[in-house]
């Protein structure tokens, strides 16, 4: 049974350009330290899981007003009885969107495979680089999992995005565009500025990154760089 801790009945930014329901999956194979579902992704199990079946009845009750369906964790691509879940939700009627962290390729690929799933969103932690990314994901990490997981995008079989929160702890403009140049020519990179959070997990604020994506474009012509 795949640990579905939470529901959102009703979000507008979730699924770009339709109203969705957004559901959290529980457990994940990163400790991010700025995370901010860390209970849900690494103690799990504190929290119960809801009922599958009430989950497609309230999906099912919801599909005259909702047009997609978002499947967010934790780390929703951990369970391979998600593929069979994905496909339920599309036989409904609905979009379905997944977020990932991109560690798991296998899984990541046998989803979009399926066809069943309609939008990827991937995070890039930091640039491509083994300690650097195990600084941000909190464990050490198998920086070939992630870059396996970006070349599956980059095929376009399915409409996606790549996304980077910019932490300064974490990030700094020399990775951004080492993101860029392993990325290009993605559909889409979103630099998102963090701005939840402590303090040691801020990064630049919204007119520096601004400025900072006019010298990216500059260097990287028809690049599909976005800010929020
Ligand atoms: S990958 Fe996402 S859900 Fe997992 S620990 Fe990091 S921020 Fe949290």
């Amino acid at each position: 049974m795949l640990p579905i801790k939470g529901i959102r009945a009703l979000s507008l930014i979730d699924y770009p350009k339709h109203l969705s329901a957004v559901l959290f999956l529980g457990g994940c194979n990163f400790k991010c330290p700025f995370c901010h579902n860390y209970d849900l992704a690494v103690y799990p199990e504190k929290m119960e899981n809801l009922d599958e079946n009430s989950v497609f009845s309230e999906l099912e009750r919801r599909k005259k007003i909702l047009e997609a369906v978002v499947i967010t964790g934790g780390e929703p691509l951990l369970y391979p009885e998600v593929i069979a879940f994905i496909a339920q939700i599309k036989k409904m009627g609905y979009l379905v969107k997944v977020d990932t962290n991109g560690y798991t390729p296998e899984l990541l690929e046998k989803v979009i495979e399926t066809g069943s799933v309609d939008f990827i969103s991937m995070d890039i932690k930091t640039a491509l680089e083994t300690e650097k990314y195990s600084k941000a994901a909190g464990i050490k990490v198998d920086i070939e999992k992630i870059k396996q997981s970006i070349q599956i995008l980059l095929k376009n079989q399915v409409e996606y995005e790549f996304r980077t929160t910019w932490i300064s702890k974490f990030v700094s403009f020399e990775d951004i565009l080492q993101i860029c140049s392993f990325i290009l020519p993605a559909q889409a990179y979103y630099i998102q500025q963090a701005n939840e959070g402590l303090e040691e997990f801020q990064g630049p604020e919204i007119r520096e990154i601004e400025k900072k994506s006019l010298i990216i474009k500059e260097k990287f012509k028809d690049f599909n760089l976005f800010i929020r």
